[in-house]
């Protein structure tokens, strides 16, 4: 090998090492990268776990994360089957960082916060001085963004509410839309940026980011899970990482603007046209009964549109949101 080849070699195996956390995973090699980010009133330590594959060739880093809101565990659980499955040890090309649970805090207390209340994914870019949600986003904004050019951030519908599988990504980041079509979920919306969100973090480092939504907080939900799985593997298969069989998408909705339709009155309420549906203007989509056997009051379509989302909840308030909808779209 002549000195000029040994160099160009050498150079390849330095752009393409990645050092997470003073760990260093080399081409072809990879690793699980435990992160302290602090301990429980008992003394047991807390990690947050980042699972590095680092392809042969150079590519993009990749980010997949789950758990930020610690009870959206669609996201933890599409992580691990692609773990499990070995997908990411194929990778041919650039650099995959995958972190099933991002708030550890949550997702032992079966809640979408940290124990104070506060909101990891409110708290971006985070301090190692501040909040116990601040400090799980510093880790990921210092620890892992510097090495990142794309991330897959998996969610579910908070509380009891269900997310038909849709991609949300900001208006302005055209890289991202582009990715959303690719990942191949059904609906596709254009979102306003979140203060102090990762969306909004992400954006202002130039990071193309797309977020997933499926299923609702603690439940499983195998469509979600089925769609999340396989627009992640379409994705790195589409950013040339990694080969593997997807599935095409059924259809894509493009939305813009959305808006939900809330309850009439309290009541008991049940939702008779489910989320993913059209629906016209005036159709019954769901009814609020009053518990006395008296009454029941229609929940009414207000416009030709879509169901992107619905309230699993039985018992409601007047005004609670019950189906998230949308009457701008488009196909694509
Ligand atoms: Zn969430």
């Amino acid at each position: 090998m002549s000195p000029k080849s040994r160099n160009i070699e050498k150079q390849r195996v330095a752009i393409d090492d990645i050092t997470i956390h003073k760990e260093t995973i080399k081409p072809g090699e990879n690793a699980l990268v435990r992160i302290n980010v602090g301990k429980l009133p008992s003394g047991t330590k807390i990690n947050i776990n980042a699972h590095v594959f680092n392809g042969l060739k150079p590519g993009p880093t990749v980010l997949v994360l789950g758990g930020v809101h610690g009870d959206e565990i669609n996201g933890v659980e599409i992580i691990r089957s692609i773990l499990a499955d070995e997908h990411f040890e194929k990778i041919n090309a650039g650099t995959i960082v995958a972190i099933p649970i991002v708030n550890i805090y949550g997702f032992i207390n079966f809640s979408r916060a940290v124990p104070d209340g506060k909101d990891v994914n409110r708290s971006f870019p985070g301090s190692m001085n501040g909040s116990l949600a601040s400090r799980v986003a510093r880790v990921i904004s210092s620890k892992i963004l510097p090495h990142v050019d794309y991330i897959i951030d998996l969610h579910t519908g908070g509380a009891s509410r269900y997310n038909y599988p849709q991609i949300r990504y900001t208006g302005t980041d055209e890289k991202a839309f582009a990715l959303a079509k690719v990942f191949g979920a059904p609906f596709i919306l254009k979102k306003p940026v979140i203060t102090r969100s990762l969306r909004k973090i992400a954006r202002d480092k130039n990071i193309p980011i797309i977020i997933y939504e499926g299923g609702e907080s603690l439940r499983f939900d195998g469509h979600a899970i089925f769609t999340g799985v396989n627009g992640i593997l379409r994705v790195l298969n589409h950013l040339e990482m990694l080969e593997c069989d997807t599935s095409n998408p059924d259809r894509l909705l493009h939305f813009g603007k959305t808006t939900w339709v809330r309850a009439p009155r309290s009541g008991l309420f049940m939702w008779t046209k489910k989320s993913g549906s059209s629906i016209q203007q005036d159709e019954i989509i769901g009814v609020v009964n009053d518990p006395q056997g008296l009454s029941t009051v229609s929940v009414m379509a207000p416009k030709d549109g879509y169901i992107i989302g619905h309230n699993n909840a039985s018992v409601v308030n007047q005004g609670d949101a019950l189906f998230h909808i949308s009457t701008e779209y488009e196909r694509l």
